[in-house]
């Protein structure tokens, strides 16, 4: 990591700032609008992501809805490569697939176009944050039902002590800050 990578890093995370019992109570919700507000360090926000994951060789970036598609479709455009949204059920015209995943209460489905990927496709995953990986590892597993391979993910922010990678154990995970406590 350069003195100037460090100096950017702390200047995204000072635009990150954490809201308490949001949306419910014991949630600390990180809040990424002061970062979105500042064109300059946005703008390193993506160069630092573009410089982690380029060597990986990418052919499509695929994110989730909605805080996923922030930072996938700028990352996308500046490795010079598709992005493929995922959405709620319900959202995307056409034939879809879909996958269904566990909520701490309940379930959730999301949804990609099933012309999306084709077999063999390497992958790679974008969200802003990574926290129990539930979310993570459903795009992953729509990816690999379509024949994708996921090569790799992608956040802003790890919630270490949340230990989501361990729900995307064959996976490289990147993330440009970690919060361990
Ligand atoms: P998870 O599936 O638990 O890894 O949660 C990841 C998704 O939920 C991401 O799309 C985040 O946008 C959102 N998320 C989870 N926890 C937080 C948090 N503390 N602050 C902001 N967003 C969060």
């Amino acid at each position: 990591m350069t003195e100037q990578n460090t100096e950017a890093l702390d200047r995204i995370d000072q635009l990150i700032h954490t809201v308490a019992d949001f949306p419910k109570p014991g949630i600390q919700f990180k809040d990424i609008t002061p970062l979105l507000a500042c064109p300059k360090t946005f703008g390193e926000t993506i160069e630092l992501m573009e410089s982690q994951v380029l060597s990986l060789g990418a052919d499509l970036i695929a994110a989730p809805e909605s805080r996923g598609f922030i930072f996938g479709v700028p990352l996308a455009q500046s490795l010079d490569i598709g992005f493929i949204p995922i959405r709620k059920p319900g959202k995307l015209p056409g034939e879809t697939v879909s996958v269904e995943y566990e909520l701490e209460y309940g379930t959730d489905k999301i949804e990609m176009r099933s012309n999306a990927i084709q077999p063999g496709q390497k992958i790679l995953l974008v969200d802003d944050v990574l926290a129990t990986g539930g979310t993570i590892s459903a795009c992953q597993e729509l990816v690999e039902k379509m024949g994708g391979v996921v090569i790799g993910t992608c956040f802003l922010l790890e919630l270490a002590f949340l230990e989501g990678r361990n729900k995307i154990p064959d996976c490289e995970v990147f993330s440009l800050l970690e919060i361990n406590d």
